[in-house]
């Protein structure tokens, strides 16, 4: 099961690019949608932010009002962090049982507003981080979305940067064009990236690098720093040698770990096996990898 996170701010085009990706054959899980699955009426993060904010910010229903509780949660990080800690526990939960239902074989997409604030981003085999510009952004809310210039504003604000979110990339799409562009590019990267990713993931043998062209609005990105993230979270001591245009190595120590443990690991993080070469899942930039094996 290939393991993809899909991030972005607000308005950046999440929702639209993995829609694309879905029609194409991917298995899509909606934090968005989990999120509104957590907070049903009587549900324990429902009571909990009754509680804290009152019956102000319920309907007639006993449904939440989400406009009323942003609100109240989205001018002060305390309440913010308030929120999140009632609802992110189970918005997790479902994400896991639901991921736990799908074929072995998926391909599944993390559409999730907060990947960089969770430790997903280093979970994932590969993250795609949409961007726009702030001012298409808000155009796109207000029109779309229903949002006043002066919300989308506050809640773009409210967000980590695109400069934060790019440190969790693997892949940039700029997302500044039409949407039939954003939907060109989803089967570009579909059919040229995740397709073959997906192929050699599963046989562990070859991987095919992207024979087809795609879209000068995608940039695969040598991001070294999230690599030995990666690494790191999996337990493996690794650390970047160089990291300049002309040369990328990592070392990664492999101590006395048993060959198939060591290759496991490194599947975890993303990483293809061809041929006894270690390759990034990014086809497009070739970082040399040094195992240090335990003398
Ligand atoms: P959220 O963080 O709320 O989930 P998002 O990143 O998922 O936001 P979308 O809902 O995909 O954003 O996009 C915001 C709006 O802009 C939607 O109405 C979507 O259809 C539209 N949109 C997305 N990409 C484009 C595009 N390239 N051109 C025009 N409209 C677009």
């Amino acid at each position: 099961m290939l393991q993809i996170g899909l991030g972005g701010g607000i308005g950046s085009g999440k929702s639209a690019c993995a829609a694309a990706l879905k029609a194409l054959g991917a298995q899509v899980i909606d934090y968005d949608q989990l999120a509104r699955q957590a907070v049903v009426p009587r549900s324990a993060a429902w009571q909990k932010i009754v509680a804290r904010w009152g019956k102000d910010i319920i309907g007639v229903d006993d449904s939440l009002n989400r406009a009323a509780l942003a609100e109240r949660v989205f001018n002060s990080a305390v309440e913010l962090a308030a929120l999140n800690s009632f609802i992110h526990p189970e918005v997790y939960r479902l994400a896991s049982a639901q991921l736990h239902q799908l074929p072995e074989n998926s391909i599944v997409i993390h559409d999730i507003p907060l990947l960089y604030e969770s430790d997903l981003a280093l979970r994932t085999h590969a993250n795609i981080i949409l961007q726009a510009e702030e001012n298409i952004r808000i155009q796109r809310l207000v029109e779309n979305r229903h949002f006043t210039v002066e919300a989308a504003q506050k809640r773009i604000a409210s967000q980590v940067s695109a400069e934060k979110l790019a440190e969790i990339a693997d892949v940039l799409i700029d997302n500044n064009a039409a949407a039939t562009e954003l939907a060109e590019i989803a089967g570009q990267l579909w059919r040229e990236w995740l397709l073959p990713f997906a192929k050699n993931w599963e046989n562990q043998e070859r991987f095919f690098a992207p024979r087809g062209k795609i879209s000068p609005r995608v940039r695969f990105f040598a991001n070294l720093p999230l690599i030995v993230r990666r690494l790191q979270k999996l337990g493996l001591a690794a650390q970047i040698l160089a990291d300049s245009s002309e040369e990328k190595v990592i070392q990664i120590e492999k101590g006395n770990m048993a060959d198939r443990d060591f290759c496991r690991a490194l599947r975890e993080s993303g990483l293809l096996l061809e041929r006894g070469e270690i390759k990034a899942a990014n086809p497009r930039c070739t970082v040399v990898f040094q195992i240090a094996e335990k003398k």
